[in-house]
């Protein structure tokens, strides 16, 4: 278990003062001069080290990825850091625990990334139902420049560094990186073709990295404490700490950082209060918020909770948004709602996604109401097939992929369903 001493997170529950006071006693902006001092190379050769991978979802090293910026940016074209903080992941809740309660953790981070990618500014794109979370980071953003931390001759480095607050206006698209740029410049939210790769051709045209909050808001502290005090932490390939947002059927939900590759077990037994009803009582959990395939209770129970043992069980840890259900819930309806979030969201761009997610989301109604032909399940299946891998950003892979969890692991069920409404029983009256 995690013990206290080694949480980056120490304001995650908001007990103490969010701002630079309360962030200054937690052991933020301590010598943050001193960490730039270490120079570009060494501050992402530590991240490197670190076996730092991005906690928005993708677990791309961040490291790596920060060093695919230009080391010598062009007059009049220059770097920019541009922080994901628009958590819209149905389940996914740790990013606004930051921005409300310790966002100086993230100011500070955004100083010492950008200033590795040598980034002129950061843009921290916020989501935009985040009210108190925006006015919170506003109020914080504007500390650090009163403080000298950021702005011209940030914490006395020499180096000129600005930070922009932007609120988005509530599509889930805009938490895709290009979306998120076209946004950014105005535009409609809508995904971009790569290549271009925002490092190449990102904000305004210029060299930009796309992070996540949490990713960002762990580097001070991993620079302070060193690559191998993070890596003690998890499996190999999976290192460090992490939070969870442990959401359903437990007894205590919570957000808790804890350390990577914790058994699932020990995670829900030690901080979410065990399964409601017991453990007996568990039907499946959907890991990482609600674009990975579910996991049946028999598989999850014992696996370690990381981006690669999520992985062997054909799911993902994303956010590490942990959603359980016990036997109390309507599996069919609970993907059928995911599949009209999905259907609701579609930016329409492409048609696989289009068209299919209406389509899939249409086909999971009628599955829940017994609806169907007992072929039709093997349609659907073919249907998210044909969506996945075929569109311009991973929308269409969220969509798909919670259907053919299902379909996986629950088939027996959506037959059963079948044959009761040939059988004349109503189904969907019997799961109200
Ligand atoms: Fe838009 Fe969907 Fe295509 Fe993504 S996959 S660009 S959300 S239509």
């Amino acid at each position: 278990m995690l013990e206290d001493k080694d949480r980056i997170f120490t304001n995650v529950y908001g007990f103490q003062d969010w701002g630079v006071e309360g962030a200054i006693q937690r052991g933020d902006w301590d010598d943050t001069k001193a960490l730039l001092d270490l120079g570009p190379a060494a501050i992402i050769q530590t991240i490197k080290d670190s076996g730092l991978r991005g906690r928005g979802g993708a677990g791309f090293p961040t490291g790596m990825k920060w060093s695919f910026m230009p080391q010598e940016p062009k007059p009049g074209r220059p770097n920019f850091l541009v922080i994901n903080a628009d958590e819209s992941e149905p389940g996914s809740c740790k990013d606004r625990e930051i921005l409300r309660h310790d966002p100086h953790k993230l100011i500070e981070g955004a100083l010492v990334a950008g200033f590795a990618m040598r980034a002129r500014a950061a843009y921290i794109y916020i989501r935009g139902e985040f009210i108190a979370e925006a006015k919170n980071l506003m109020a914080a953003v504007q500390q650090a420049y009163d403080k000298g931390f950021i702005g011209k001759n940030a914490c006395k480095s020499g180096y000129d560094f600005d930070v922009f607050v932007h609120r988005g206006a509530g599509a889930y698209i805009c938490g895709e990186e290009t979306a998120m740029l076209e946004s950014l410049e105005g535009k409609k939210g809508q995904p971009r073709l790569k290549p271009p790769f925002p490092a190449g051709a990102g904000l305004y045209g210029c060299p930009t990295t796309v992070n996540n909050v949490e990713s960002i808001a762990v580097a001070p502290t991993i620079l302070r404490r060193g690559a191998a005090w993070f890596t003690q932490f998890g499996r190999d390939n999976n290192k460090g700490t992490k939070l969870f947002q442990i959401s359903g059927h437990v007894n205590t939900p919570c957000v808790v950082e804890e350390a990577m590759s914790i058994p699932f077990r020990e995670l829900i037994e030690r901080h979410a209060g065990g399964i409601r009803g017991g453990w007996d009582n568990l039907l499946a959990v959907i890991p990482g918020g609600s674009s990975v395939p579910l996991v049946p209770a028999a598989q999850i129970m014992d696996a370690p909770m990381d981006f690669d043992g999520l992985k062997d069980l054909k799911s993902g840890l994303g956010t590490a948004a942990v959603i359980v259900m016990d036997k109390s819930t309507d599996i069919v309806r609970a993907i059928s709602r995911i599949s009209y979030f999905y259907k609701h969201e579609s930016c329409g761009q492409c048609t696989p996604c289009r068209e299919g997610c209406g389509w899939m989301w249409r086909m999971m109604e009628r599955l829940r109401e017994g609806n169907a032909a007992v072929g039709e399940i093997d349609l659907l299946e073919e249907v998210t097939r044909q969506v996945e891998g075929h569109t311009i950003c991973a929308l269409g892979d969220a969509a798909a992929w919670p259907i053919q969890g299902l379909i996986r692991h629950f088939r027996p069920e959506l037959e059963r369903r079948i044959a009761d409404k040939q059988g004349g029983a109503d189904y969907a009256v019997a799961a109200e």
